[in-house]
Parts: structure tokens; sequence; C-alpha cells
């Protein structure tokens, strides 16, 4: 039988072949696909020739493009469509491939030529591209622990393989406690205070789990934070909110504390062996921000006024409740209730009022809109294309000349798929793909975790999905408007700290009135958001900035912290960050955006000791935006066209300081940030 994987793969665009793939497919693909790679490395090592830029490094960034596309595929579905199966391959093959890539990148004969070429590099004739295409595999080489002696070489090959390991049944235990977790309303009382958009999509979720006569609340972001919002019902929440905060923290088989644990202390030893005392040094090395200094005094910068905001917003809560007969004790679970409260009487927003007028494919609409306006690049639905779902809608995306890649837009929650909202790929641009210079489109999805209406009825967002939408798809533009040579180079693959800059900023045009007017259409009438609705969701801008600013910095702050600890002994993770949130002072109710035992970002993703990285990013979009308002025009033809060469089309072929004073003309300063998050007043007085 053929393998389909192995296979050549002939759907349009080289998509991959959903609909034959199996989960047994997968182990021989991966065990055939690395032999192959490890050839095509090998023979770069053994090349009789000198070494050169073409037959070094454009060759190893042409090597393995089979087992990338297999992988591809692999980590994309065992995110968005997962399975039992899927799971157990997962679970066996993270391990493997972690060693895979590590011995590719210890590989002594291939090394020896990077080395050569790296100690030469002023020597040799390359352009930009090419010295940076050499300088970042020299370092990954570097990083993986290609200079060590061999015994301090395999403990570390055997630690990041345990490492992937460990990651990998993090991220399943947490999936597999939001799965387990369902709250069923089945009583009018149960559903108190819940707008008709958030019943609806509770039934939904209902028919989806099979509960018959009856709403659900999952754990699902889109489900969970509206009840959390909305329910009247304190004991309702507080079962919600246990719920959510306690994921990976259960005794039993999906229990993530010891996991933690263990990848902490592994990676305390694998910064040890490059020279660093701590893993928060080791991973900041390869950063903008280069060392924790840099990055506490940024979080603190914004830590104290925040502090100060959340004190006055709490204030104002308690005298809600107390109001309202209730304890002036603001709980967790209450935050956002009152807060809801406080909106709407503050602002006289309403979230039904908003909602109708953002449903999810005029917002699709907006962000493609958005893109078309700045960069000249339309979509176009294929119909005709079948993902791996059919809620996965696929798109052409085309230039002034013709495609330059394929969109897949997933944007509903279901149980196999996890939370969060993200953007992949299946395949990277370059132009160098054995093909001559001939392009090598992107093939690039974006997944978010909308609760999808009822069969025939428009899914309506809060405004903050529509913002994950527009996030996410700044990061898809990313990667479809990449256009360098090199793969290692391409789209996204850029500095951890300067990752979240393309989709933070495209967030901002989301925020102008001319996009909202012409695309926040009311899902019945048609009628453009009204005037008054634009001016309130404006002025109600930084309302409970503080609560939302406290919630990410002390995520931040323990994410360093834990990853600059400098003793081997096992941390019991509940109680450091108990410790850490206490010396930090976070205020009674605020509570964090994610608690270790299940901080995906960390023990099952590439953010370790990089949680910061979004507010670091905040300061280069926040001033960058400035740029299109200088210029008078959110669309302006000249700053859109400096964006598009430095930033969404450079990938990592300019020094990410250099590529962004290059569209500013200048570094970025703070202020913007500051003032975006209302905390500008704050740090004067
Ligand atoms: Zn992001």
């Amino acid at each position: 039988m053929i393998n389909p994987l192995l296979a050549p793969w002939t759907a349009p665009f080289g998509l991959p072949p959903f609909a034959d793939v199996r989960p047994e497919h997968f182990v021989p693909a991966f065990a055939e696909a690395t032999a192959r790679h490890l050839d095509e490395v090998d023979a770069i090592a053994a090349a009789a020739d000198a070494p050169t830029f073409a037959n070094t490094i454009a060759a190893l960034d042409r090597a393995g493009r089979d087992l990338e596309r297999i992988r591809a595929l692999f980590f994309n579905l065992t995110s968005s469509e997962t399975s039992p199966a899927l799971q157990e391959v997962q679970r066996a093959m993270a391990p493997q491939l972690a060693a895979h890539d590590n011995r590719v990148h210890t590989h002594a004969g291939l090394f020896a030529r990077i080395d050569a070429l790296h100690a030469r590099r002023d020597a040799i004739d390359l352009d930009g591209e090419q010295r940076r295409a050499l300088e970042r595999f020299h370092l990954d080489f570097v990083r993986a622990g290609a200079r060590f002696a061999p015994t301090a070489r395999e403990r570390h090959a055997e630690i990041v393989q345990r490492i992937a390991e460990l990651m990998t049944r993090f991220g399943q235990n947490v999936l597999a406690d939001e799965s387990a977790f369902q709250l069923v309303l089945r009583s009018e009382a149960d559903l108190a205070g819940l707008p008709e958009s958030l019943r609806a999509a509770a039934r939904q979720a209902a028919a989806e789990r099979g509960v018959a006569d009856g709403a659900v609340i999952t754990l699902s972001r889109s489900l969970v934070v509206p009840f959390l919002t909305f329910s009247t019902r304190r004991d309702l929440r507080e079962a919600a909110w246990r719920a959510w905060t306690s994921r990976g923290e259960h005794a039993g088989a999906s229990d993530n504390r010891q996991l933690a644990a263990e990848i902490l202390q592994l990676r305390l030893e694998q910064a040890r062996l490059h020279g660093h005392s701590s893993y928060a040094d080791f991973a900041l090395a390869d950063t903008m921000a280069q060392t924790r200094s840099a990055v506490t005094a940024l979080l603190e910068r914004v830590w104290q006024p925040a502090r100060e905001r959340a004190e006055d917003e709490r204030a104002a809560l308690a005298a809600v409740a107390l109001s309202r007969g209730q304890s002036a004790t603001i709980e967790p679970w209450d935050w956002r209730f009152y807060a809801e409260h406080v909106r709407r009487v503050r602002f006289d927003l309403d979230d039904a009022e908003v909602r109708p007028y953002f449903a999810l494919d005029a917002m699709v609409a907006a962000a493609f809109d958005c893109a078309g306006r700045l960069f000249g690049v339309s979509f176009v639905e294929r119909r005709d294309l079948v993902a791996y779902h059919p809620d996965v809608r696929v798109y052409e995306v085309r230039g002034a000349s013709g495609p330059i890649g394929v969109f897949l837009h997933d944007n509903f929650a279901r149980p196999s798929k996890r939370s969060g909202a993200w953007m992949s790929e299946y395949r990277s641009q370059s132009r160098n793909g054995g093909d001559g210079d001939a392009p090598v489109l992107p093939i690039v999805v974006n997944n978010n975790n909308f609760a999808k209406a009822a069969p025939g009825a428009p899914t309506l967002l809060s405004f903050d999905d529509a913002r994950t939408l527009f996030h996410e798809f700044g990061h898809g533009l990313h990667g479809l408007l990449s256009n360098v040579r090199y793969e290692r180079l391409s789209g996204t693959s850029v500095l951890r700290d300067f990752v979240e800059l393309p989709s933070q900023l495209f967030e901002h045009w989301l925020d102008e009135p001319a996009v909202l007017k012409r695309h926040a259409r009311h899902h019945r009438t048609g009628e453009p958001i009204p005037d008054a609705l634009i001016a309130k969701l404006q002025r109600a801008r930084h309302f409970n900035q503080g609560y939302e600013t406290l919630r990410y910095v002390a995520s931040a702050m323990v994410d360093m912290a834990v990853h600059a600890r400098t003793a081997a002994d096992p941390v019991d993770v509940v109680e450091f960050e108990r410790a850490e949130l206490a010396r930090l002072g976070l205020p009674h109710g605020v509570g964090v955006n994610h608690r270790l035992v299940h901080f995906q970002h960390l023990f099952a993703g590439g953010y370790a000791a990089g949680y910061y990285v979004y507010l670091w990013a905040e300061v280069l979009d926040a001033d960058g935006y400035e740029a299109f308002v200088e210029a008078g025009d959110p669309f302006d033809a000249q700053v859109a066209q400096r964006l598009v060469r430095f930033i969404y089309s450079a990938g990592n072929s300019i020094e990410p300081g250099a590529a962004y004073r290059a569209f500013r003309g200048r570094a970025a300063v703070a202020e913007p940030m500051l003032r975006n998050r209302g905390l500008l007043e704050a740090v004067a007085t």
C-alpha cells in the first residue's frame, strides 16, 4: 500500500493529501523522511570541494524539505484536529524528531564546514541576506551544542529529547482537562444574566457534545470568559473559574506539576552546559532584549502604574458590589462580572449592542480588505480545495502578478483543537526550493477558537474576538508576504521578541473608525456601526486596562523568575508561583493570564522565558503605527511600502533592530505603548 505522505503531493499548490492521510502513515513516513534528510546532510558534509556558501549554506537550507512538509502537516493536525491515535504518534515521535534535529545540528563534518565559512565571513563575497543566513545557521548549530565535547553533546541530546517528550505530555494534559470539563446549564436560573449570543453558543456547544436539552459552558475562552462576564450566578462563576484555572493541577493522569518541574530542571542543566547560570540567560542571549535586566526594566515600567490603575478599578467594582448588597471583596470570579457592570454604566457600552456589528464573515472581509489596501493582495476563496475539517476555509492569495500563497482559515472551537489562537504554516516561503530560484509559495493557517453559532445563524464576535482575528491575521501576512531567498530566514522565523510586531501592529487597523464604518455592519440590516457606538468603544478602551496589564505582566514576571532559578533542585511550581505573586504584590481578585500548571507558551510551546515578548513588541507596534498617524492616513502608500519592505516581507533577512529603524527612520520609543494602555499619566505622577 502506498503511503500518501511519501508519494508526490499532487493537490493544487502542493497542499497536503488531507483526505488520504491516516495516523498510521506518520511513523513510517517520518522514518523515511528523516533518513533522506540525513543522507542529504551527509552528502553536504562529505563534499570534496572546499566549503562555499552555495555548496554548504544554500544546500543545507534546501535539505530535508520532505521531512518538513510531513512534520508541518503532523503538528498542525495535532494542534487543530487531533485524536487519540495522533496523540499516541505524537508522544512517540516528539523525542525522536528532537533527536533527529539534534543529530543534524551537531553533525561534526557539517559544522566544520559552516564554522570555516563563518570564520571567513568578512572575506567572502556575500550579500546581506546570505551573510544573515550564514550567521543564523552557525548560531543554530552552536546553540544545539555543536561545539561541545562528546560527553556534553550526548547529554545535551538526551536533554532536548526528554524535554520534547515532557512538553508533548504537558500540552496533551491541558487538552484533556479542557475536554473533561463542562458546566451544564439546564434551567433559566442557571442561565441568568447571559446574553442571547452566549446562550446560543452554549446551546451549540451542548449539541456538539451530545448534551440534550441544555446549554454547556466549556473551558474554551470564547465561552468561559463571557460566562464569567455575564452570569449573575456567583456560585456557577466560581465553579467555572476554578475549573479554568486549575487545568493541569489535578492529581492523576493529567497532572502537570511534576512535568513542569522536570522540564525546568532539564532547561537549567542545558543552560549550564552552554555556560549560562540560568535558562533565562541562555534563552535571552538570542533575542532583541538580550538580558534579563532589559526585560525586567520594561515589565517594571508598566507594573506600578498598572497596579495603581487596578486599585482604582477595584474600588469602582467594590462600590457596585456593595450597592447590590454583596460583599465588597472582589474575588477573581467576580472581577469581569462587575467590570462589565461598570462598563455598561460608565460608558453606556453593552456587549449585546456591539456583537451584531461584528459578524465573523464581516470581520474576515475587513481583515482581507485592510491587507489589500495596504499591501495590494487579494484573497480568493477556493471552495474546490478541501482541508482537514469542513469548517476550514481555503483561500488563494494573489499579489500584483499572480498567486503568492495559500491561506487556511480555521475559526471555530472544537474538542479536537487546542485552546488559544495561533498562526502556523504548512510550508514556508523561499526561492531556494531546488528548482533554481523559482518561488516556493507559503501555505499559512490561522487558528481561532470562536464559539460557533447554530447552523444558519451568523457567528457574532466580541470586539476582543475581532481583535484576536486581526492579530493572527497579522502573523498570517508575515508568512504570506515573506519575500526572501532562504527558508531559514522566511516569514515568522524571526527573533522571538520581534515576531509579535506584525501581528500586534495589524490590530491597530481594527480601531480605525473608517475601517469600522466600512465593515462593522449590522448582520441583519447591513447598517454601518453608529458613530456613537464607535465613540463609546474608543472611550472604553482604557477601561479595565489595569487589570488586563497586571494579569499579563504577572505571568511574564513569573515566567522570567522561574526560568531565572539557579538551584538545581526540583521546584514546586504551585508554591513558587504563589510566593512570586505575593512578592510582586498582585492584588487580590486579579489573577494571571496563565498559571504555570497550564502555561502552554512555556511548557508546550516556544516562549519559555519569553512571555514578555508581547510587551516588547508592543513598544514597536505602538510606535510603528504612529508612522501612519503622522502621515495622516491609515493606508498611506509610502508608509505601507516601507512597512512591507522592511517588516512584513523581510523575514529574518535583516537584523530586527535595523529592520525597524529602516521602516521608522529611528529606533522605537515606549511612550506610545504606555499611552495606548492608558498608563502614561500614571507614570508622570
Ligand atoms: Zn501572536
